[in-house]
This record gives structure tokens, C-alpha cells and sequence, in this order.
């Protein structure tokens, strides 16, 4: 009951971050964004990354 890996998803593995204007853009479905809700840009990158 440690550690819940589908909490961990949904609070880092569905944020995604613009990498031009760092905008962090939080799907409200669960598909990817396509593209940054401020400048439209198709660069997104995953807030956070697992280092393991
Ligand atoms: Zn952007």
C-alpha cells in the first residue's frame, strides 16, 4: 500500500510542458495534447521523467 503507480501517473505522467514557453499543459482527457494551449507549439515534453 506504498505506492500507487497509477496516482503517479496521473499526477506526473499526464502533465506535459512546452518546451518553447515551459507552459505546462494538463490534458483533461487522457490523450496526449497535441500541441501547447499558449503558443500552439507541437513541442511538448513530460514534466517528469523516472529515472528508473
Ligand atoms: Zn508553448
Amino acid at each position: 500500500m506504498a505506492r500507487f503507480p497509477e496516482a503517479e501517473q496521473r499526477l506526473f505522467q499526464k502533465v506535459y510542458v512546452c518546451k518553447k514557453c515551459k507552459t505546462v499543459n494538463k490534458p483533461k482527457s487522457r490523450r496526449k495534447p497535441l500541441k501547447c494551449r499558449k503558443c500552439g507549439s507541437k513541442d511538448l515534453r513530460l514534466k517528469r521523467k523516472k529515472k528508473q
